[in-house]
């Protein structure tokens, strides 16, 4: 099997080669976790994007959208606690001079411990077979047990030191478990700093008169300066939703992970709005319908898992994240935090202005709690496109790069490809795309031998390849071959519409939720 690593460089050399994304301005080299996204990534992203908001505002009455701008007022910032608590804790190792998020370090090790406990209980499966009763097997095995003790009581410990903000106590932590600078190996470690991860940046022309401003690092807020004008204008009654997406800026201290961890990336973001005392109820509604959605992709139900989290952040009453299984094991990919009624409080405390909901049934005027859901776009991206990268052995014993989308994210939904470049079969083809492009994306190759075309749009995540050959000419037949299975069949031009349709249409895919 390949190792985690190679299988992460493959994903990151594949989005490359196939135009998905690229070093931001790499002729000059690059600049540190900040990528452009190119031909293919651009649509994949974009699908993604509209897959989270037809399944949010379109399909719920209650939920409305927001484009807010990215530059905000910068009082915004200072009510919303960035100013004095957005701060991750960082070390630096001595010898080899590299920078790194002390709690990422614990995290780290205490997956390590998990991933003990894990190959212990997957080799009792195999062993065990049909009869294998994981539960009483985690519950007795003492090897198993000591492993999750010990990864509970550095996850509790971590969770204690930071929510405190006792650093001493994070790096004591760092000492004790003996954990190494990753690269070095080096144990040589400085205090454990705080660093603000906010951009400024400057408005104005002159330098005397210029306002300091801030690059926003989450959309949240946004949303929640703009609740009455939305409630107001749109005549929303509590409970309901403002969905966004867009921009966020974070100077992160460690970005070392591809777009999983960038400075510059996107959120898609609903804050709901609901009567205070009925929080945990939406929390734990929209955890589970969240985990819904990621699994209507059909990703494998076995990649997800939820993480409560120990720490709270100084704005939540509870907190969970949707973890996936990424190249390089399980991570944060979505967060659903139940903030009370925090954010819109300061807001009314540092403006002034009241923001408030009078709730006709209550017949009382209150500050809405919220509950929010938060999933970074990037990560959505990485982890569909390294889940879907497969290398597969074929029956005759060649191998082949697919990348099996979910078709209905595939950036290009058919490729329509002429056998040979002669006999008037491009201009069938090209007809063929003049109609279905109104629906679809649609690609036309006459490039290389027909395999060879094939194995292109394998490794670009095309569902379709729609061959026109002579016998097209004939009886207005075409062949359309499945990426998945490969299987081809021969089909009416007139039907191709409705197959492509049926796979690729949201509608399918959503209510799978
Ligand atoms: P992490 O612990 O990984 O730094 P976070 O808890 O700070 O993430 P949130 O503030 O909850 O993240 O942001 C919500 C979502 O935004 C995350 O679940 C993640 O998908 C995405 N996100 C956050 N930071 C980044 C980043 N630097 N690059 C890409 N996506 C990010």
């Amino acid at each position: 099997m390949a190792k985690q690593e190679d299988i992460f460089k493959n994903v990151v050399s594949h989005a490359k080669e196939y135009g998905f994304i690229f070093p931001s301005s790499e002729v000059y080299d690059g600049l540190s976790a900040v990528y452009d996204y190119a031909q293919n990534g651009v649509e994949l992203k974009k699908n993604i994007r509209e897959y989270w908001w037809k399944s949010m505002v379109q399909m719920n009455e209650n939920i409305v959208g927001l484009d807010a701008a990215i530059l905000m007022h910068p009082t915004t910032w200072k009510a919303s606690g960035h100013v004095d608590a957005f701060n991750d804790p960082l070390i630096d190792n001595k010898d080899s001079k590299k920078r790194y998020r002390a709690d990422v370090l614990v995290e780290d090790y205490a997956e390590k411990i998990h991933q003990k406990a894990q190959k212990e209980i997957d080799k009792a499966k195999a062993r065990f077979g049909d009869a294998f009763n994981e539960q009483e097997f985690i519950t007795t095995n003492a090897r198993v047990i000591e492993y999750l003790a010990k990864e509970k009581e550095i996850r509790e410990r971590l969770g204690r030191s930071l929510g405190a903000g006792d650093l001493d106590d994070v790096k004591a932590l760092i000492e004790e478990l003996e954990i190494a600078d990753p690269e070095t190996g080096s144990k040589n470690w400085t205090d454990v700093k705080q660093f603000n991860l906010m951009f400024g940046t400057k408005l104005g022309a002159s330098a005397e008169n210029a306002m300091d401003l801030y690059l926003r690092p989450e959309t949240a807020q946004g949303i929640f300066v703009n609740f009455l004008n939305v409630q107001k204008s749109g005549r929303m009654k509590v409970p309901f939703g403002i969905a966004q997406t867009g921009k966020a800026f974070r100077n992160e201290i460690v970005a070392r992970q591809f777009i999983f961890r960038m400075r510059e990336f996107e959120q898609m973001e609903m804050q709901f709005f609901v009567r205070p005392g009925e929080e945990m109820k939406w929390y734990e509604h929209w955890k589970e319908t969240r985990l819904k959605w990621h699994l209507s992709l059909g990703l494998g139900k076995e990649n997800y898992r939820y993480h409560d989290h120990e720490k709270l952040a100084h704005y939540a009453n509870a907190a969970a994240d949707i973890e996936f299984n990424f190249p390089f094991g399980f991570k944060e990919l979505e967060g659903i935090h139940s903030r009370t009624d925090f954010d819109l409080k300061a807001h009314e405390e540092y403006s002034g202005r009241k923001l408030q909901y009078f709730d006709p049934e209550l017949n009382e005027n209150y500050v809405p709690y919220v509950v929010e859901t938060s999933v970074g776009l990037d990560r959505m991206f990485l982890a569909v496109f390294a889940t879907s990268l497969k290398e597969e052995t074929l029956e005759d014993g060649s191998t082949r790069t697919v990348l099996q989308l979910p078709a209905v994210l595939a950036p290009t939904k058919a490729a329509v490809l002429p056998l040979v470049k002669k006999d008037g079969l491009p201009e069938v083809s090209r007809k063929i795309i003049e109609d279905l492009k109104w629906d679809f994306n649609v690609a036309y190759d006459e490039k290389d031998a027909v395999g060879r075309r094939y194995r292109r749009q394998d490794a670009l995540g095309t569902p379709f390849c729609i061959t026109v050959d002579h016998q097209t000419l004939e009886d207005e037949t075409v062949t359309i071959r499945h990426r998945d299975t490969m299987k081809q069949d021969r089909v009416k031009i007139a039907e191709l519409r409705g197959i492509i349709e049926n796979e690729v249409s949201m509608k399918n895919w959503l209510m799978k939720m």
